[in-house]
């Protein structure tokens, strides 16, 4: 077999792997560039000229992994899971810039084998912030792949990681996500550790806001679990609210809880699309009447920077945040991005403490080491990083690729 990192050796997100047998060639998510710059626009064979790729695998919903898949040529099948793809949709039917998704995909899960030509792929669920994340075994012409995909173990699903490893045994060849390569030595705080910090820090306030990925599901276990610790009322904001719907994962949610809220920004209720009122707002209608009422009491709610303005009438106009705090609860590198500085400088004016607690989606020092005890690859390839050199510290089968180098297994 034969491996290529089309992009994504010296970057961290809008990283495409390939991979080719003697019979079929695959790529591993197709997403886009965290930094904006597209680099590597078109690809031969996959985005523009006579098909030559057999099929597309996206490991979550990720924009970095799965924002450009409306680019692919149509006859090319792209594999990956209903439910994440409507997470994904959810979120973007709510914003101006993208609605669903135009390209048709078939539907993967968790340890169900599938065919493409002579490589066999078997997806199995790993924690991340992204719901419902993947790691691929790719097995053909006789060699085990692991692509790990973006993962960690610290969070609510992270004890399944060593089942699963030990369930794969040994490999030939490890594909790591290396986020974390370029970040200092220390042990991740679990998502059970971060409700203790949250909880610490605001139980002195009455209403907290919660700045975070509407998508990631562990940080909403995790703000349901400080909201008992602390007596607030939980609030969903109508985003949040429409992705529960879809997630198996039993939490406590508007449509299954009399005691979550549902709370609409006013940027959504300005939309005035019939279609996403019918599908996302009708059905939470008279639980958004009910939440004005709880508004005035202690809560805590998630928000998005794109809810400035929600704040500031909360705030100044309605007065119900007047013992209020906000934790940032994201990758701190976003805070460089101008609308991210524009929320935090306005929340300093209007007098609202910002508090920094997070913990990464991915995985930290500890647990490239327990992988490579585990799976015992004959060579480890690492990816989505900005310090690949750094694969040595783990096992002296690292192999340092450039972009578009090919790697024969
Ligand atoms: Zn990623
Ligand atoms: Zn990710």
């Amino acid at each position: 077999m034969q491996i290529r990192i089309l992009k994504g050796t010296n970057q961290i997100g809008g990283v495409f792997t390939e991979i080719s047998s003697k019979k079929a060639k695959i790529i591993i998510d197709f997403g886009d560039d965290l930094d904006g710059i597209k680099r590597l626009d078109n690809i031969d064979g996959l985005t523009k000229g006579n098909p030559t790729y057999d099929g597309v695998i996206i490991t979550h919903n990720h924009q970095d992994h799965m924002g450009r898949i409306d680019d692919i040529l149509d006859s090319i099948p792209v594999y990956m899971s209903d439910l994440s793809r409507k997470i994904y949709e959810t979120v973007y039917c709510f914003s101006s810039s993208k609605g669903k998704i135009k390209k048709n995909t078939i539907n993967i899960k968790n340890k169900q084998t599938f065919e493409i030509k002579d490589i066999k792929i078997t997806p199995y669920v790993v924690d991340h912030s992204a719901y419902n994340s993947f790691m691929l075994l790719i097995e053909s012409e006789g060699k085990k792949i692991l692509h790990t995909g973006d993962f960690r173990n610290h969070g609510y699903k992270g004890v399944i990681l060593e089942k699963t490893l030990k369930e794969i045994g040994k490999i030939d060849l490890l594909i790591t996500d290396g986020t974390t390569f370029s970040r200092e030595h220390t042990k991740s705080k679990t998502e059970e550790e971060l409700v203790y910090d949250i909880a610490k820090k605001t139980k002195d306030y009455d209403q907290v806001l919660i700045l975070m990925s509407t998508t990631n599901i562990d940080r909403v276990t995790t703000m349901q679990k400080v909201a008992n610790k602390t007596g607030k009322t939980v609030i969903h904001d109508i985003v949040l609210s429409n992705i529960l719907r879809l997630v198996t994962q039993k939490i406590p949610n508007a449509l299954n809880s009399k005691d979550v809220g549902v709370f609409l920004p006013s940027s959504i209720y300005k939309k005035k699309d019939i279609e996403v009122y019918k599908e996302f707002i009708l059905p939470f209608e008279k639980r958004i009447k009910e939440t004005g009422k709880k508004l005035h009491g202690k809560f805590i709610m998630n928000i998005r920077v794109s809810m400035l303005k929600d704040i500031e009438k909360l705030k100044l106009k309605n007065k119900v945040l007047n013992n209020c705090c906000v934790i940032y609860s994201m990758w701190e590198e976003y805070k460089k991005e101008d609308y991210y500085k524009k929320f935090l400088d306005k929340m300093q004016k209007l007098g609202i403490k910002v508090f920094n607690l997070h913990v990464s989606g991915h995985a930290d020092y500890t647990v490239y080491k327990r992988i490579i005890d585990i799976t015992k690859p004959d060579a480890v390839i690492p990816i989505h990083t900005e310090n690949k050199e750094k694969i040595k510290d783990y096992t002296n089968k690292a192999v340092i690729l450039e972009d578009m180098e090919v790697f024969d297994l």
